[in-house]
């Protein structure tokens, strides 16, 4: 289903509040998700708009997933029987500026929600590349930005709304539910139905961001901490050819003490003289502004506008966390592919995230540099390729994004994380009959 019939279809249900949950279903049409390179496997989709008809339609399903703004490159979100969108269930519920909290309801994207921030006051601690994804399915998976300091976007999660299979709605905070808490915030879908999230915020901020191009590989060698510490989030955008990184996404709080200096070179790379698309062939239209131009922090954290196709469109995607004080090994052992990675890549990007305590976090205890690529879609090509990618990063027990394309055995990715035994566990008490598992979660969470 595309944008436009999927709007069509909500819209009308609005319109429609009493509407049968069963007039909302069957298109004809499967929805795809955001790349194109998936169809979701049922045309069943329905959009609810109040927490009662999203406990109403989970009581009446056997199965069920829920769809965010269908940004994963995988099925994690897909199902063959049913959908449901929390589309139309995107306010602010509560800003509360003495608890440095606030709360949505699951289907806001960060896009709508940071503006709002903004306005009166206040940010969240940092964002991923785009701001068009939804908070709920960007938490689901860990997303993240760039920054040594900075946690993924679920780290700001201290509380959560969840519809479980049984169709009650079950609360848990960060202060109040300690370890299950943890388990639950990057939840792959697995739990339940996320209806309302709160999130920490502080007080708002400027930031300037300056691009340098060239970087040569020898400095990021030498000096790959310095490089990586000399800034709030630090982005290296890389083709892998030529021993040098294409460019240096530098972005800067505006602050006493926080200021970067932007001097004409940094190690090696020259200061761009205009705004740059990571793929520097691109118009820049689509990217947050650059060249030291000050504004407030949701202009510039993520590299693509609200209101423009992020990326480059029709890609795929790939990325693998290797904890932090092996990235440089980690780095080098791709670079040594790069005759057979860079015929299929768009570019690569490599970003720093720090250590959090969420289970199925990538992340989960170790701080991580995480290595990605934007490929051409050519799914034959890249899936050849992936396994060798992987081979190389094994020693570093690499961890594959969880919304995002990967070829390792579900055996091995389950040994990756220590802590998925009490995931399942944790995901059993909100749904023993997996109601929220599909395909995906059962190859890749549950089986074993
Ligand atoms: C162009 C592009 C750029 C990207 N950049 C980044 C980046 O910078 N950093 C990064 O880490 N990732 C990035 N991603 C990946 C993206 O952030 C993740 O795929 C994210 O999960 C997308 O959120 P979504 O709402 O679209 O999720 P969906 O694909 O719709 O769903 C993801 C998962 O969340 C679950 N889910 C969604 N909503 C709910 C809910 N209300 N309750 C329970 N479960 C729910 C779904 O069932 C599914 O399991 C990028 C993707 C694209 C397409």
């Amino acid at each position: 289903m595309n944008k436009r019939a999927f709007l069509k279809l909500s819209s009308a249900l609005v319109a429609a509040p009493v509407v049968s949950p069963l007039l909302a279903w069957a298109s004809g049409e499967k929805p795809k998700n955001w790349a194109g390179n998936l169809e979701y496997g049922t045309d069943r989709l329905y959009p609810a708009h109040s927490l009662e008809r999203v406990q109403e339609f989970v009581r009446k399903q056997t199965k069920l997933k829920v769809l965010g703004t269908r940004h994963c490159f995988n099925d994690i979100a897909d199902s063959t029987q049913s959908l449901l969108s929390l589309k139309p269930m995107d306010e602010v519920v509560a800003l509360d500026p003495r608890a440095h909290a606030v709360t949505v309801d699951a289907g806001m994207t960060y896009g709508q929600l940071c503006p709002y921030l903004a306005r009166r006051g206040f940010a969240l601690h940092n964002l991923a590349s785009l701001p068009h994804i939804s908070v709920a399915g960007a938490c689901s998976t860990a997303t993240h930005g760039s920054g040594e300091r900075n946690g993924n976007l679920a780290t700001a999660v201290s509380a959560l709304e969840i519809v479980n299979a049984a169709g009650d709605l079950v609360k848990l905070s960060r202060e109040g539910d300690g370890e299950s808490f943890r388990g639950a915030v990057v939840g792959l879908g697995a739990l339940g139905v996320i209806t309302r999230i709160t999130l920490d915020i502080q007080p708002t901020f400027t930031m300037r961001q300056y691009v340098y191009e060239d970087l040569p590989l020898s400095e990021l060698k030498d000096h790959f901490d310095a490089i990586e510490s000399s800034a709030y989030s630090v982005s290296l955008f890389t083709d892998w050819q030529k021993q040098r990184l294409n460019e240096v996404w530098i972005k800067s709080r505006v602050e006493r003490g926080q200021a970067f200096d932007a001097q004409p070179e940094f190690f090696g790379a020259k200061r761009a003289t205009r705004n740059l698309h990571p793929i520097a062939e691109l118009s820049a239209e689509s990217c947050t502004e650059q060249m030291g131009v000050s504004g407030p922090w949701y202009e510039r954290l993520p590299h693509f506008r609200m209101g423009f196709t992020p990326s480059a469109g029709k890609e795929l995607q790939s990325e693998y966390f290797v904890p932090r004080p092996q990235a440089l090994p980690a780095i080098l052992a791709v670079e040594r592919l790069r005759d057979q990675v860079t015929p299929h890549l768009m570019i690569s990007e490599i970003r720093t995230i720090a250590a959090d305590r969420l289970w199925m976090s990538p992340c989960y205890r170790q701080p991580c540099v995480a290595i990605h690529f934007a490929w051409k879609q050519d799914w034959p090509a890249v899936r050849a390729l992936l396994p060798v990618i992987e081979r190389e990063l094994a020693p570093f027990n690499a961890r594959p994004h969880w919304g995002k394309l990967f070829t390792m055995s579900p055996s091995h990715l389950r040994s990756l994380y220590e802590r998925l035994p009490d995931f399942t566990r944790l995901s059993r008490t909100y749904d023993p009959q997996g109601k929220f598992r599909n395909a995906f979660l059962d190859r890749n969470v549950f089986s074993g």
